[in-house]
């Protein structure tokens, strides 16, 4: 089934490395140890875990990505499931968004007039 590649060591060091201690998205610096190594493509979309593949990410990237991922995982799990009649077991991960309410947006009433000009504005066809 789904096995879940990790980065090796050495993959890992020079995808930090490369960062030169910044986030690779959002270039916020990192202290070292802080950053996250992020698969760019999610693993369970085929994503491998390569230096190519990988990113540094700061902590609140890394958590919006992954959320993100797991929206995407989960559109790709569910039409497979549905060919093979799996079921898979809730992601503790996965973040429930809540659709937005609708707005309802109404528009100020307006002056149904419109002030006269005082002629100077209004020029004719002089000679
Ligand atoms: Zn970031």
């Amino acid at each position: 089934m789904n096995k879940r590649m990790e980065f090796t060591r050495k993959d890992k060091a020079k995808i930090i490395a490369r960062a030169n201690g910044k986030c690779e998205k959002c270039s916020a610096m990192l202290k070292t140890g802080e950053g996250e190594v992020d698969h760019i493509l999610p693993c369970a979309l085929g994503g491998e875990a390569t230096v190519a593949n990988g990113r540094l990410l700061c902590r609140v990237c890394h958590v919006e990505k992954t959320a993100d991922d797991i929206r995407r995982v989960r559109k790709s799990d569910r039409q497979r499931d549905k060919a093979n009649g799996a079921v898979r077991p809730k992601s503790a991960l996965a973040g429930r968004k809540r659709p937005k309410p609708a707005l309802t947006k109404t528009l100020p009433p307006r002056p149904m007039y419109i002030t006269a000009g005082d002629g100077s504005a209004a020029q004719g066809g002089r000679e």
